[in-house]
């Protein structure tokens, strides 16, 4: 079968890896537990900054937050091992900016993801995954963001929220850890 993966913030930590980085940039201490209870994608509100400098400091520090290291989340790494071992297709489709693309993959695959150099896409807006994921013809595919996933709700592919606080009103199946992904694909779940 074919396996599609958003990338930040469903594979991977990256939101609160950049909080962490913020924390160190602006010389604060936001405890975790704030960021824990950040209802929206962006990260700035807890530092005091507008959407507008948000928007700059999350650009201004995109280097440090995509290529230091940013945890997987427990688990990823390992399920898409094993449904590679397993023969399926694994695709990623990250809207990560062009410029970021080809290095982002090399760095995926230094995480350990297993990447097939034509199975992995950039560059595109979130209302434009949908075209890929159709083209693609993906039995599966898993996101974070509210944007992409109200764009899916009609497609054929099975779409699985990968849950964060900001996606809880999101009707479609979620998945809480990845070691849930293997329980999904064996009971044929929808
Ligand atoms: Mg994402």
């Amino acid at each position: 079968m074919k396996f599609g993966f958003d990338i930040d913030d469903t594979l991977i930590n990256l939101r609160e890896h950049a909080f962490h980085i913020y924390n160190k940039k602006l010389g604060k201490n936001i405890p975790i537990e704030t960021f824990h209870q950040i209802d929206r994608v962006e990260i700035h509100e807890p530092f005091g900054l507008t959407d507008e400098q948000g928007n700059a400091m999350w650009n201004n520090t995109l280097e440090d937050i995509y290529y230091t290291f940013c945890p997987p989340f427990p688990d990823a790494v390992e399920t898409l091992q094993a449904l590679a071992k397993q023969g399926h297709e694994i695709y990623y489709i990250t809207s990560r900016p062009k410029e970021h693309g080809e290095r982002t993959k090399e760095w995926v695959k230094a995480r350990g993801f297993p990447v097939e150099d034509d199975r992995f896409f950039y560059g595109m807006e979130d209302e434009e995954k949908v075209d890929f994921i159709k083209n693609l013809q993906l039995d599966y595919y898993f996101d974070d963001k509210p944007k992409v996933l109200n764009t899916l709700l009609k497609e054929n592919t099975k779409v699985y929220v990968k849950d964060q606080p900001y996606n809880r009103n999101v009707s479609l199946p979620r998945i809480v850890h990845w070691n849930e992904l293997k329980n999904i694909i064996g009971n044929g779940k929808q």
